[in-house]
């Protein structure tokens, strides 16, 4: 039987970042780090980080019994077109997480994330598919998360909160916990700017900045 090829899909910062998780991962399964490779549709060269960079077509191309891919790509628009593109193809989500990630009770993690070192998940977690967890961020109890979100570095994502698809979330913004019968919801495609504050929902596309965070109006 062929064995599975292993990709990282996205060659830049974010794929960077996550290769040296997915190696780690799979060499504690026993899997052999030549099995995984990267995979961009513009390669900057062809090793990086002594990691095979190959396009998709190559991927595709390469013998192999089952392929899977992290999309390791920050913005989440490109994220689902990419997601549908393998799903078409047969190529199978993979889910990468750090070693040291800690997932507590009743946690539903959605296929495809990427869970950087010290990311924390507490309990009865509802979280969709592809989520992006950067370094130190963390999601508190009852929270209820959706599809293609992205934690940058350091977010606190508080009890209670209800982020929907789409959503970008920036460094360091601390988002307040919301109530059980009206938690505080971050809408589809907003966007929290680093460092902000946020003490009310944010409406879907809105993004807010500051401390407190409001609104920004662009001119
Ligand atoms: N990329 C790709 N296919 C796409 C879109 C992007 O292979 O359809 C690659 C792109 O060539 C780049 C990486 O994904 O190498 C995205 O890098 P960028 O620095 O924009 O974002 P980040 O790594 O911070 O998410």
């Amino acid at each position: 039987m062929k064995s599975p090829l292993y990709a990282v899909y996205g060659a830049s910062g974010c794929g960077r970042g996550i290769m040296p998780l997915a190696k780690a991962q799979l060499h504690e399964q026993g899997i052999d780090a030549a099995r995984l490779v990267f995979i961009d549709d513009s390669p900057a060269a062809g090793l990086i980080n002594g990691h095979r960079v190959l396009t998709y077509d190559e991927f595709l191309a390469h013998d192999a019994g089952s392929r899977y891919a992290i999309l390791a790509i920050a913005n989440s628009v490109v994220r689902e077109k990419l997601a549908q593109r393998c799903a078409a193809d047969g190529v199978q989500p993979w889910t990468v997480r750090a070693a040291n990630v800690i997932t507590m009770d009743d946690v539903t993690l959605g296929e495809g994330a990427a869970l950087s070192p010290f990311v924390t998940l507490t309990s009865n977690i509802r979280i969709g598919r592809h989520f992006h967890a950067n370094l130190y961020s963390y999601v508190e109890h009852d929270c209820v998360i959706g599809d293609f979100v992205t934690f940058a570095p350091g977010v606190k994502c508080n009890g209670n909160i209800h982020i929907h698809d789409h959503a970008y979330i920036g460094a360091d913004a601390v988002i307040k916990q919301g109530k059980p019968d009206r938690p505080l919801v971050i809408g589809r495609g907003a966007v929290v700017g680093m460092g902000a504050v946020v003490t009310r929902s944010v409406p879907p596309g809105a993004t807010v900045v500051g401390n407190p965070a409001t609104r920004l109006v662009r001119k």
